[in-house]
């Protein structure tokens, strides 16, 4: 017989969301507290690293961790996948070259080879031996007479748009096709909640705040005071996750708990480009070195002209004091006010304006005639915690600090699924679940949603956030 138990999960960010969705699929009682009208409102997220290939700075372990992650994420969530690639540019004035990035991509698709042979299943991003594509200044310069076509369905058919519009003397060759696809948020949002409220075991509380935690000490329950409508409310739980995000350092510090942690502030820019859209675009990455004025630009295709632009740099993603560490007073990370208004209340619209046409102005350097875009809508942006004191850190998932309490601290929204597997584990070993629920992802709940519900409940989320509707569409119908 297993104990009877009950989940109390802070914060539905995809950390809370998905333990939330991995725990009641298995059957337990769950209650998922977020403050937020809907879920997943916290940091944005457009990209699928599958191999972390964004990333030069990494290690080789972390990119294979990332692959591994994200074909078992893409797999769990196939609804919110844009299924089109990414590219991989580095710039002339760039100190790195393409061959440097070789060695790893051929270790990549070794790896990518080594997990459909455990499980066919795996075989989400295409054969393993078109994981990735070279392609010579010749290639590009012979697809660039080619007609584009609007939806592609080979990689030469991809680049089309890429060899029309890049200023080819600006980069280095050859540039590499990459099976990274692209991840919608607010078709996550949407699939995560029309999911949860299948789920008769799930109680979710929108618009509700944990305010505060007490462990009971004749029980060794966690009480859990939270406000829901005006009142403050009182309910006992017997395992408490905390996946509230940057906010994480405050539950904490209700528990009583050590860590060592960082919160990161950052943003990406919503532009549209009317004249450009007579094809499909993939995601292009033009590497270059973070914080300085060459920092990493991407560019990232929404339908209907829309691209997201991220610009490593200080005056576009990142920002002057913009990552924080905790304190030996406070396990949460003190970010500045004008970073808290931001997150809590809104921009002010001349720094949109001012950032979005920076933006712009850093990917026309390789995209010309991008240079005419405008600014599209308010950006997407939040802080994100990173465990420990490596900014560069991009693979986490859970730690345990004290009983009966799992601390998230996902940096890429891929990491969810090893970190529910590694809850589901400590349950387990607490009696609360059997052993044959360890590394089942049932997704039941997940499978049986309808496409159509699911784009127009994120259609509506979009809207509600005041992001056009576009953006919560795939450029891919497929
Ligand atoms: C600009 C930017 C771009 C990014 N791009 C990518 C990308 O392309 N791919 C990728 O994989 N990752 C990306 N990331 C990282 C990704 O966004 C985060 O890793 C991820 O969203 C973190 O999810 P989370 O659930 O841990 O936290 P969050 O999404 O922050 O969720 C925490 C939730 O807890 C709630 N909460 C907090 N305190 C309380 C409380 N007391 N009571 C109730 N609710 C509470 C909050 O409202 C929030 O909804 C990006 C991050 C940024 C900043």
């Amino acid at each position: 017989m297993m104990k009877k138990s009950r989940i109390a999960v802070i914060g539905g960010g995809v950390a809370g969301a998905t333990a939330a969705l991995y725990l009641g699929q298995l059957g337990l009682d769950v209650t998922l507290f977020e403050k937020e009208k809907s879920l997943i409102s916290g940091p944005p997220f457009c990209h699928l690293h599958a191999g972390g290939n964004l990333y030069r700075e990494i290690s080789d372990a972390q990119c294979v961790t990332l692959l591994k992650q994200s074909v078992d994420f893409l797999r769990y969530y196939p609804f919110i996948v844009d299924y089109r690639p990414t590219v991989i540019a580095i710039p002339v004035e760039d100190h790195g070259t393409p061959d440097a990035l070789l060695p790893r991509l051929k270790l990549l698709v070794g790896e990518y080879e080594k997990l459909i042979e455990a499980d066919p299943k795996n075989k989400v991003l295409g054969e393993n031996e078109a994981y990735y594509r070279l392609y010579s200044r010749e290639q590009m310069e012979s697809l660039r007479q080619k007609p584009v076509v609007p939806i592609p369905t080979n990689s030469d058919e991809w680049m089309i748009p890429v060899a029309r519009y890049i200023d080819l003397d600006k980069v280095q060759f050859p540039l590499i096709m990459v099976q990274e696809y692209g991840l919608n948020l607010f078709r996550m949002a949407s699939g995560a909640i029309l999911a949860l409220e299948t789920l008769q075991n799930v109680d979710l509380k929108l618009e509700t705040i944990v305010s505060n935690i007490q462990e009971d000490c004749r029980s060794g329950a966690w009480e859990i005071i939270y406000i829901q409508n005006d009142r403050a409310v009182h309910e006992h739980f017997d395992y408490l996750i905390n996946a509230a995000g940057f906010r994480s350092g405050k539950i904490d510090d209700l528990i009583g708990v050590e860590c060592k942690r960082m919160v990161e502030f950052k943003a990406a820019y919503i532009s549209r480009w009317e004249s450009c859209c007579d094809s499909l675009w993939p995601e292009v990455i033009f590497h270059g070195e973070r914080g300085t004025p060459r920092g990493m630009g991407q560019f990232t295709p929404y339908p209907d002209g829309y691209f997201q632009l991220h610009g490593m740099t200080k005056d576009i993603t990142l920002y002057e004091d913009g990552l924080v560490a905790n304190t030996a007073f406070s396990c949460q990370p003190h970010l500045k006010q004008d970073f808290l208004e931001k997150i809590e209340r809104s921009w002010r619209p001349e720094e949109t304006k001012q950032r979005t046409q920076s933006a712009i102005r850093h990917l026309s350097q390789f995209i010309p005639e991008f240079s005419e875009a405008k600014v599209g809508s308010k950006p997407l942006f939040g802080a994100q915690q990173i465990p420990g004191d490596d900014p560069t850190l991009r693979v986490a998932e859970v730690s345990f600090p004290a009983p009966r309490y799992a601390r998230c601290e996902i940096v890429k929204v891929s990491s969810a699924l090893d970190m529910a597997d590694a809850i589901a584990k400590d349950l387990v070993k607490l009696g609360y679940l059997p052993p044959s629920a360890q590394h089942r992802r049932d997704h039941h709940a997940i499978s049986t949603l309808k496409k159509s519900e699911i784009a127009s409940y994120a259609e509506e989320i979009a809207e509600a956030r005041q992001y056009p509707a576009s953006l919560s569409k795939r450029t891919n119908p497929k």
